[in-house]
């Protein structure tokens, strides 16, 4: 039984904490945020109603699952913290259905599910690590001491921010690139389409995809809940320079322009910018999963690690639990 830090709540360091306290270890998960799921998050849309839409990650491809996940995947399936949505979308004039999978009740819960009897020390980001026989982990004026082992989960340049992490694990962070994404998460008064599909891949300069959230399944209320993802390009290469409210208004604009409608059918809107939201660049190196530093008893994982989805996290963060020696 080893003394287990992990850093990063999102869905590979909660699915790693998961299998690794399966195997009896001690395990204990650090986020900067108040709560885990990290690009996989819901947004609670009003208090009265406790309605979410999943602001990040909106579903998992089901032919991104490989033999590696499946035994993990048909667990959370059984558990009905995964239901089947069977996801019609309309790009370039046609129609197609992709079999998905959407957290349930919403994509947050995964995270939620994995990560309920693991001890969560939230809303404190690491700046600092040291190893002295065991790691101490530093966030603002605390100092968290006495673990065998440290497990970095989080996107690879927030790597980069955290003093004394070895030079090996370093480089290979450096070598990773990832693009933004501004989402718009919006209230309608009435549909903006009337067609028989869930998706619109949009694929205009501005937005890349708008998906009706209401339409998930285990939405209880049917209130017209839409999630509008931006082009990465053009998130990517205005990040620094426009602000939030110059983000809103440019989606807005470009939503109501796509599809012909006028201001007032807006109930609410809210965007939020995701600077690392998708992986660029892995290089080759990376593609057995996970990393282990020859430096001291830490390891990394995460998407950057195998691939560049939601999967690939989950994956990273399984088969790393299952390498630790
Ligand atoms: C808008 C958007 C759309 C996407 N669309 C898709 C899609 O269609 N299909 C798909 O497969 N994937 C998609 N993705 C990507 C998918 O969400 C990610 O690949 C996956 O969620 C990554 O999980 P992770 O656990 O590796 O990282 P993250 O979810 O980023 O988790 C990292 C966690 O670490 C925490 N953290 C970071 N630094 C520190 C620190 N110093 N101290 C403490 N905590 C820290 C963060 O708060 C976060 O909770 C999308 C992502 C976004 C944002």
């Amino acid at each position: 039984m080893k003394k287990i830090a992990i850093i990063g709540a999102g869905i590979a360091g909660v699915t790693c904490a998961h299998e690794c306290m399966k195997k009896g270890h001690d395990v204990t998960l650090f986020d900067k945020s108040r709560g885990v799921s990290g690009r996989s998050t819901t947004k609670r849309w009003d208090e009265l109603s406790g309605i979410g839409i999943d602001m990040g990650v909106p579903y998992i491809e089901d032919t991104h699952i490989t033999n590696i996940s499946k035994s993990f995947i048909n667990e959370l399936i059984d558990n009905k913290v995964l239901s089947l949505w069977p996801l019609t979308i309309h790009s370039k004039g046609s129609v197609i259905t992709v079999k998905t999978w959407v957290g349930s009740p919403k994509m947050s819960h995964i995270a939620r599910h994995l990560a309920q009897d693991i001890r969560l020390i939230s809303t404190h980001k690491i700046d600092k690590i040291s190893f002295n026989n065991s790691w101490a982990l530093h966030a603002q004026n605390n100092v968290f001491e006495g673990f065998d082992m440290l497990i970095m989960a989080i996107p690879a340049t927030q790597v980069l921010d955290i003093n004394g992490v070895p030079s090996d694990i370093h480089e290979l962070a450096q070598s990773i690139t990832y693009g933004a994404i501004n989402t718009m998460l919006i209230e309608m008064k009435s549909p903006l389409w009337f067609g028989n599909y869930e998706e619109d891949r949009v694929d205009g300069p501005i937005i890349q995809t708008v998906i009706a959230d209401y339409l998930k399944p285990n939405r209880v209320l049917k209130r017209f809940t839409y999630v509008v993802h931006s082009q990465s390009g053009w998130a990517t290469k205005r990040f620094d320079e426009l602000n939030k409210a110059e983000v809103t208004d440019i989606i807005r604009d470009s939503l109501l322009t796509h599809y012909n409608r006028t201001p007032d059918l807006i109930l609410n809107t809210l965007t939020h910018r995701w600077k690392y939201a998708k992986l660029m660049g892995p290089s080759d190196s990376l593609q057995r999963g996970y990393i282990k530093s020859l430096e001291a008893p830490i390891m990394a994982c995460g998407d950057w690690c195998h691939g560049h989805t939601l999967m690939s996290a989950i994956e990273s963060g399984y088969l790393l639990a299952h390498n630790i020696d």
